[in-house]
C-alpha cells in the first residue's frame, strides 16, 4: 500500500501507529527495524501531515560531552569554525537537573531518567535514519567578542526545522516500506477478553474500518487544539488561546484509551504556551511555521495594555521561561501584552521579529509606540522611566546570566537590564499561543500504557505529547521533540518485539 491509499476493513498489521508526527514516525521506524509490518494512521490530509512536529523549530535537547561529540550529530566542522564556537558540555545530570528545576521537582523520576539517559543515543539514531542537523547559531548563540557563545543546553536543530525533520522521517518510512493512511483517524481501540489489544477502528471520509493488530502505539498529540478540553482542564479563558501548530491534536488518543481503562497522569492543568503574535491566525500557518513566536523578550521589557510590567523578563535563560510566559499573557487584560525594545538590541533580535507578518509599532517617542499599539501611554512612560532609574551597573552579556539587574521595582528584571533609552523604540503586540498540553497517559519507562489498576495494557504503547508526567507548569526548550523520539523509539522497539514473540494479529 502506498501513502494515501485507503485501507480495507480487516487489514492486518503487526503494529499500528496512531499519528504521524515526530514521535509516531520514530515509533514506526523502530518497529520496522524489528521486522514488523507497520501501518501509520494520520488524521490529517497528506498536505497537512506531520502534526506539531512540522511546525516546530526542530530544536533537540540532549546531553553531549563537547564539540567533538556534537560532530557525531551535525557532521565534521573545520578547525576555523570550531575556534569561533564556545559551547559548554551538557551532561545527563545537567539535563535531569534542568527538567527538575523548571518543573519544581515534579517530573516523574523514572520517565525523566529514561529521557535523559536515552536522549543522546536517540538523536544519533535519528541522524542515521536520515535527519540532518546543524548547530542552532541563530537561535541559541550570541556573538560576543568574535565568538559564538551557545547557551542554555540547547544547541542543535534539524536542517529545515520541523519541515525538514518531518519530510526526512516520511522519506525514510516510505523507503522502509511503512504504510501511511492519510485522512484516517484512530477512533476506537478494540480489546479482547484478556484486556489485550486486538485491533483498532479507524474513521475516514469513507467511513469506519477495523484493522486487526495486537500492537498499537498512540502518538496522536495532546488536546491543545480542542477548546472544550482546554477550558475543562486548563481553565477559563484558554478557549481564547491561539494554537501554534496543528488543528488535529484534539485529545483523541487520550480519550480513546481512557475509555478502555488507561490511567490519566500528569499536569492536566498545565501546558506549554508562549508569546505569539497577536495578529496570528487561530491555528498554525504552514508557511510561517514557528515565526509568530516572539522569544527575544529577555533583551527588552514586557508590559500589558495598562502599561504595567507583570513578569521578570530576565528571570532565567530564555529556554527556561518562555514556555510558562504564555499563560501570564493570557491572564492580562484583553489577553495581550507588548514586548518593547530599543535600538541597542535590534541586531540581537531573533529572525521571527523580521517577518512582515508582525503586529508592531516603531517611533523615536515611547508615547507614540504606546498610542499606536493601544497601551495606556502615561502609565507606560512612567513604567519605562521607573525601570530606567532602577537599572544597576554591571557587565552586560546576553549569553550568560550576567546578574545585571534592577533594584527597587516589582517585578524586578534580574538579568540583562539595559536602560531602555536609545530610540527608535519598537513594540510588538503578542498574545498567548498554546504549543501542547502536559497532562496525558501514564506510561512506564518501556512506553507501555498503564491502566487504572497499575498494570500495562497488553499491546498498547504511547509516545509524544500524550505521555503525562514529564512536564509540570514549565519545560526546558527542545525537550518535546527529544521526548517524542526517545519514547517513540522505545515504543516501536517494544511493539516490534511483541510482534516477533508471537503477539501478532489473529488470522480471520
Ligand atoms: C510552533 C511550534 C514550535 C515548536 N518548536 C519546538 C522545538 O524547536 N523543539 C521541540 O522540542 N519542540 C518544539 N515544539 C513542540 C513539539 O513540536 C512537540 O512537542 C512535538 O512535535 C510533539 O510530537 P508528537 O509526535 O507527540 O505530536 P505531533 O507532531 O503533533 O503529532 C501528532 C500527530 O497525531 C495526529 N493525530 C491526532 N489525532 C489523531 C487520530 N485520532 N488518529 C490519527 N492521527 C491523529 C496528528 O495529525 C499529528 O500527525 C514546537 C511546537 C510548535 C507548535
Amino acid at each position: 500500500m502506498t501513502p494515501g491509499e485507503a485501507i480495507q476493513n480487516g487489514d492486518q498489521f503487526d503494529v499500528v501507529v496512531v499519528g504521524a508526527g515526530n514521535a509516531a514516525l520514530c515509533a514506526a521506524l523502530a518497529a520496522r527495524e524489528q521486522g514488523a509490518s507497520v501501518l501509520v494512521l494520520e488524521k490529517a490530509a497528506e498536505h497537512a501531515r506531520g502534526g506539531n512536529s512540522y511546525f516546530s523549530g526542530g530544536l533537540f535537547r540532549f546531553p553531549f560531552t563537547g564539540l567533538d561529540d556534537l560532530e557525531n550529530v551535525v557532521g565534521q566542522m573545520s578547525q576555523a569554525d570550531k575556534d569561533r564556537i564556545e559551547i559548554d558540555p551538557y551532561s545527563e545530570a545537567d539535563f535531569y537537573s534542568d527538567l527538575m528545576k523548571v518543573t519544581d521537582g515534579l517530573s516523574d523520576p523514572e520517565l525523566a531518567g529514561k529521557l535523559v539517559s536515552s536522549a543522546s543515543d536517540t538523536v544519533k539514531w535519528i541522524e542515521k535514519k536520515g535527519v540532518r542537523f546543524v548547530l542552532a547559531y541563530g537561535r541559541q548563540s550570541y556573538e560576543v567578542d568574535g565568538k559564538f557563545k551557545f547557551w542554555g543546553g540547547l544547541n542543535v536543530e534539524s536542517v529545515g526545522a520541523g519541515v525538514g525533520l518531518v519530510d526526512s522521517l516520511f522519506d525514510t518510512c516510505e523507503r522502509e516500506g511503512i504504510s501511511v493512511a492519510y485522512e484516517t483517524m484512530g477512533s476506537e481501540l478494540n480489546i479482547d477478553q484478556k484486556g489485550a489489544i486486538s485491533g483498532i477502528t479507524t474513521r475516514s471520509p469513507e467511513g469506519f474500518r477495523t484493522i486487526s493488530t495486537r500492537n498499537v502505539i498512540l502518538a496522536s498529540g495532546g488536546f491543545e487544539a480542542n477548546p472544550e478540553m482546554r477550558v475543562r482542564y486548563l481553565g477559563p479563558a484558554w478557549d481564547y488561546a491561539k494554537v501554534r501548530g496543528t488543528a488535529a491534536n484534539t485529545g483523541d488518543g487520550i480519550n480513546m484509551v481512557i475509555a478502555i481503562g488507561a490511567q490519566a497522569f500528569g499536569n492536566y492543568s498545565g501546558s506549554h504556551a508562549v508569546a505569539w503574535d497577536a495578529g496570528a491566525p487561530p491555528f498554525g500557518d504552514r508557511r510561517i511555521g514557528d515565526l509568530f513566536q516572539k522569544h527575544s523578550y529577555p533583551l527588552g521589557l514586557i508590559v500589558n495594555r495598562d502599561g504595567v510590567r507583570f513578569v521578570d523578563e530576565g528571570a532565567d535563560i530564555r529556554n527556561y521561561t518562555y514556555a510558562k510566559y504564555g499563560k501570564e499573557i493570557l491572564n492580562q487584560p484583553g489577553r495581550v501584552a507588548f514586548q518593547i525594545f530599543d535600538s541597542q538590541v535590534y541586531d540581537r533580535l531573533r529572525d521571527e521579529y523580521k517577518i512582515k507578518e508582525v503586529m508592531s509599532a516603531t517611533s523615536d517617542r515611547l508615547e507614540e509606540v504606546a498610542t499606536e499599539l493601544g497601551i495606556e501611554p502615561a502609565v507606560f512612560t512612567q513604567t519605562i522611566s521607573d525601570y530606567n532609574e532602577s537599572v544597576n551597573d554591571g557587565h552586560y552579556d546576553p549569553s550568560v546570566l550576567d546578574g545585571k539587574g534592577t533594584t527597587g521595582i516589582t517585578p524586578p528584571k534580574s538579568n540583562w537590564a539595559l536602560k531602555l533609552d536609545q530610540p527608535p523604540f519598537t513594540g510588538y503586540a503578542v498574545t498567548c499561543g498554546i504549543t501542547f498540553t502536559f497532562g496525558g497517559l501514564k506510561v512506564d519507562p518501556s512506553a507501555r500504557v498503564i491502566d487504572t489498576q497499575g498494570y500495562p495494557i497488553p499491546g498498547l504503547f504511547a509516545a509524544g505529547e500524550l505521555v503525562g508526567g514529564l512536564f509540570y507548569e514549565n519545560y526546558p526548550g527542545g525537550s518535546g521533540l527529544t521526548a517524542g523520539s526517545v519514547f517513540g523509539r522505545i515504543a516501536g522497539n517494544g511493539a516490534g518485539n511483541n510482534a516477533n514473540s508471537g503477539n501478532q494479529p489473529k488470522q480471520a
